[in-house]
């Protein structure tokens, strides 16, 4: 596209976007009784209007009907959880066995690698991004401990080359077939959430299970974020959080996957709670654990109803504006920021912003993380003090993500303009 940085360029995009009504379907944070250039969706997802019904609807037929929702709410709270794999797997790719909706992200995580981290004599070792989310880190070395190995030893973090901010797939790749008969795991972020970098995934999943390991992914930053074929692609199982692209609400319930060719094996090794056994005869109580055979069989407790209520509200968005769509239009939004960020680095003396996401259209969702060379707090304070809601890391990145189910080009000309002002004084 033939980017221009200024506003009749930004407004006309908007004009002609497909996707422009969804901005109204959501609750937009005010400051100065002006929308903000809400820029963290990538951290907390803004609120659907229709949220409230949804969860009003449950909290109505609770009042209504008490015990009797499990069976007569209008949407049953026995079978609520049902209601999700339709929704979920056109955004991770999977197949509507593949999906469930349960638990938070770490919790998921634990469970996961619970089956899928089993590190025998030779073969115990982890591999992953260094600077993983903290979370994930700290389930990686507890998880290695638990089995009794020091984590100093058996997880492996893979930092990108001296003077680099992303991980090159080839060595990724060599590392994987470095540490071959070592490896029990191979997992990494879909997204990593501080430099952007959308990881090759595919490639990933098909290293590891050469060298006889297991693949798995963290999609937090990347459910509802960008394009994903983890059924095709032969991922072992993935997990993800609702409040961040998902738009579902802070803590909300999340979600994992595990591959068809694994949740039909109800013999794997698993945490096992009532909610995953058999239904026909889960109420019989018997002792001696049944799995359901799909992602099902990894659930533990009945639904969170009414966080899986927000979750809905959010998805039914998903599904009418379509993954297709969505993606279209983040590729350009994103595409428009960097554009600007370009224009405003060109017009500055020395170079005051390092955009560390990669450009390439494969390695990128939305998020864009800007290594602030100069006057990098000035800038964020200004950026807040202005309307921008944006995100600070130590020690001196922004990151901004512009969504495409609320966001608008005008949002990332607004956002460029600010910038120019705080450099140019
Ligand atoms: C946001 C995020 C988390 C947060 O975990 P919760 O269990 O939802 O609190 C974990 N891992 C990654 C990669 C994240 O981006």
């Amino acid at each position: 596209m033939n980017y221009q940085n200024t506003l009749e360029f930004a407004r006309q995009q908007d004009a002609t976007d497909p996707l422009k009504e969804f901005r109204s379907r959501f609750h937009i944070p005010q400051h100065n009784g002006r929308d903000t250039v809400y820029f963290t969706g990538n951290s907390l997802g803004l609120q659907p209007k229709a949220t409230r019904d949804y969860i009003g609807q449950e909290l109505d037929d609770w009042a209504r009907l008490g015990v009797e929702g499990h069976f007569h709410a209008q949407n049953p709270w026995l079978h609520y959880h049902e209601l999700f794999p339709s929704l979920l797997a056109p955004i991770v790719g999977a197949l509507p066995e593949e999906v469930v909706a349960m638990n938070q992200l770490t919790v998921n995580l634990h469970l996961l690698m619970a089956t899928f981290y089993r590190p025998a004599k030779e073969r115990y070792k982890i591999l992953c991004e260094a600077k993983a989310f903290p979370s994930d880190q700290y389930a990686f070395e507890s998880q290695a401990r638990l089995h009794g190995y020091e984590p100093a030893d058996a997880v492996i973090e893979l930092a990108p080359r001296e003077g680099e901010y992303h991980l090159r797939t080839e060595d990724i790749l060599a590392a994987i077939d470095q540490y071959g008969h070592e490896l029990a795991l191979v997992i990494f972020g879909g997204v990593n959430y501080y430099s952007g970098q959308v990881f090759n995934m595919q490639a990933i999943a098909d290293a590891a299970h050469n060298v006889g390991a297991f693949c798995g992914f963290d999609l937090a930053h990347a459910a509802g974020n960008i394009a994903l074929r983890l059924h095709d692609w032969d991922v072992d199982f993935a997990c993800w959080c609702s409040y961040k692209y998902l738009n579902s609400g802070p803590g909300s319930v999340a979600g994992a996957f595990i591959h068809q060719k694994h949740c039909t094996n109800p013999a794997l090794p698993r945490m096992a709670g009532w909610w995953g056994y058999e239904k026909e005869t889960r109420f019989q109580m018997k002792p001696l654990f049944k799995a359901i055979p799909t992602a099902e069989g990894w659930q533990l407790s009945n639904a969170p109803v009414l966080s899986m209520a927000a979750h809905r509200a959010s998805l039914d968005l998903f599904a009418e504006a379509g993954m297709e769509a969505l993606l279209a239009k983040s590729s350009a939004l994103t595409g428009f920021l960097f554009h600007v960020l370009d224009d405003i680095n060109a017009a500055q003396e020395v170079k005051m912003i390092e955009v560390i996401t990669p450009r390439a259209e494969e390695a990128h969702g939305c998020q864009v993380s800007m290594l602030m060379l100069q006057k990098g707090r000035d800038v964020f304070k200004a950026l807040s003090d202005r309307g921008v809601v944006a995100d600070w890391r130590e020690p001196n990145v922004i990151r901004v993500a512009p969504v495409p189910l609320y966001n608008s080009f005008e949002d990332v000309w607004t956002f460029g303009k600010i910038i120019s002002e705080i450099l140019g004084k």
